[in-house]
């Protein structure tokens, strides 16, 4: 049972967690949780982090933004033993959750699940483990996982104690046809694919970390997303309540085209302007880009006309501009471009359905309503399941709800 940063934001809910525990628990289900911090609360300490120095040692960083799940781990362990029920807290290093060593980002390496499961058969103790951090291996430095990270500590633990399911509580009932905040007619999905959930995930719905949904495809972890503000003592623990399960494609009967859509507005565009036609071009640009260590997203290139010099232009993290622009000004005499042009207002909406696979003409129809809209499109990405636009940052919502109806999504 894994629950998110509103459910566990006050005294109160944390409560109400509780019991949510304690009904399974009552039920003879053996129970690991994983929560979050209180909500609001990374977001303070990374701003902390930020003023106390903009260029701080991500060691200390993480040092610091790790304080939010013992917090709240240590709470709901108390909240348990009050209700009568056996509960210790786990920080990632006592499990412990061993990580690779990229602070800030962190990936899980190994946890040993022995000790959790000896406690439940021995005194039907339930952990209570603080997502979002770990351990690194050789230094024994707290390391965190990336924000959204406490899904993916969920799906480590429940794969580590070969557990039947991971449900992930959260303020939403479960995964919707697209967030449910912009699109108030977005539906519920009863099933979503692992290929879908990922491309959606990735593609800006943060409902999920995608790399927990990476890691219950790997290790075949059924993912369960579900409400925590439903009462307690309203949900029978013997069945199936409403929420969505994230499951094998083969396990999905109805089979859409299009399963849902998704939006970024953390992207930045770059145009390089007037670079010469010839090969090499595209390395001396990403080259330089890579070395820094930033994501190139979308990239569209025109062929010249007069065999001379032509445009690229590609989309990188919001976060990354400045500096991504900074590493190309250096690089501009390498490149050859004449000059620099870029945008921070601009939004991906991306499209999403296994369905596609089979279906031609999705995209295209995609064009002639956002056309019919007025929406401009500065550059598109197309794969197997999805496809993405590059629009201005302030058509964002009306694009989105524009295509929610177009593939008759609306309820
Ligand atoms: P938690 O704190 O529980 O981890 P998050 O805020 O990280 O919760 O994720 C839940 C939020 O994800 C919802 O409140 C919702 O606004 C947003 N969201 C975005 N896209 C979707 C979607 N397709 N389905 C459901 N929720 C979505
Ligand atoms: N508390 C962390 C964050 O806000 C991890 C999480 O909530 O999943 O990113
Ligand atoms: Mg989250």
């Amino acid at each position: 049972m894994k629950f998110g940063g509103t459910s566990v934001a006050d005294l109160d809910c944390i409560r109400n967690v509780a019991r949510h525990v304690k009904r399974e628990v009552d039920a003879g289900h053996e129970v690991a949780v994983v929560v979050s911090a209180m909500a609001g609360t990374t977001n303070q300490l990374v701003a902390w982090c930020r003023a106390a120095s903009a260029l701080h040692d991500t060691r200390e960083y993480d040092a610091v933004v790790a304080a939010g799940e013992q917090v709240t781990s240590g709470l709901l362990a108390i909240m348990l033993e009050g209700m009568g029920i056996n509960a210790r807290s786990w920080q990632g290093w006592q499990l412990p959750i061993l990580t690779s060593n990229v602070h800030g980002s962190a990936r899980i390496l190994e946890i040993n699940g022995a000790e959790l499961i000896k406690r439940f058969k021995e005194r039907n103790e339930v952990a209570v483990v603080c997502g979002f951090q770990g351990v690194h291996k050789e230094t024994n430095r707290i390391t965190t996982l990336g924000r959204g990270g406490s899904d993916t500590s969920a799906v480590a633990v429940a794969a580590a104690i070969h557990a039947d399911r991971c449900d992930i509580y959260t303020d939403v009932d479960g995964v919707y046809t697209s967030d449910p905040r912009v699109v108030p007619r977005a539906r519920r999905l009863d099933k979503i694919a692992f290929e879908e959930m990922l491309e959606l995930a990735s593609l800006g719905a943060k409902v999920l970390q995608v790399r927990s949904v990476e890691l219950g495809m790997v290790h075949k972890v059924p993912i369960f997303v579900r409400s925590s503000f439903d009462r307690p003592e309203d949900v029978d623990p013997h069945r199936t309540p409403s929420g969505t399960l994230i499951c094998d494609e083969e396990d999905i009967v109805e089979q859409q085209v299009v399963t849902g859509i998704a939006f970024s507005k953390d992207e930045a565009q770059i145009s390089v302007r007037h670079v010469p036609d010839k090969p090499g071009i595209a390395a001396a640009i990403f080259g330089p880009l890579a070395e820094a260590n930033i994501n190139v997203d979308m990239i569209v290139q025109n062929v010249s006309a007069d065999g001379a010099t032509t445009d690229l232009t590609f989309t990188v993290p919001a976060a990354d501009y400045q500096r991504s622009m900074e590493v190309l000004g250096k690089a501009r005499k390498a490149i050859g471009y004449d000059h620099l042009d870029g945008s921070t207002d601009v939004a991906k909406v991306s499209v999403i359905g296994i369905g596609m696979r089979s279906h031609a003409g999705v995209a295209a129809e995609a064009f002639k309503a956002l056309a019919s809209r007025n929406i401009n499109i500065r550059a598109i990405t197309t794969s197997e399941i999805k496809f993405s636009v590059l629009i201005e940052a302030a058509y964002t919502e009306l694009a989105v709800r524009t295509l929610h109806s177009l593939y008759d999504l609306d309820k």
